[in-house]
């Protein structure tokens, strides 16, 4: 991928684009520091990410983005939930160490 001088705003292209891929309907998306979460998901229908989601793997990035865009559909980390997950995000198990971060 380009490097691009708007980062912030390329990483809510993607959450965009899965989205889409999702078939769910985020309102907001936000780029901002959290200190200790790399994301989370408002009943209001609110993405927020980590800013320094941006200096991780992108395929990190990509489990964050796809496991925050399922809470729209799923609030609770259940069997439909993980199943969806390691459907899109197929290595995803390997990040759930480093996404302690993230409820
Ligand atoms: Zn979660």
């Amino acid at each position: 991928m380009k490097s691009s001088p708007y980062p912030a705003q390329d990483l809510r292209c993607r959450v965009l684009a899965w989205a889409v891929k999702l078939k769910v309907n985020p309102r907001v998306i936000r780029v901002q520091k959290m200190r200790r979460k790399w994301g989370s998901c408002s009943a209001a229908g609110t993405i927020t990410l980590a800013v320094d989601l941006l200096d991780q793997d992108e395929r990190f990035q990509d489990y964050v983005i796809v496991h925050e865009l399922l809470h729209l559909r799923y609030a609770h980390h259940g069997r439909l939930f993980k199943a969806l997950l390691s459907a899109h995000v197929p290595d995803g198990w390997r990040w759930e160490n480093v996404s302690q971060r993230e409820e």
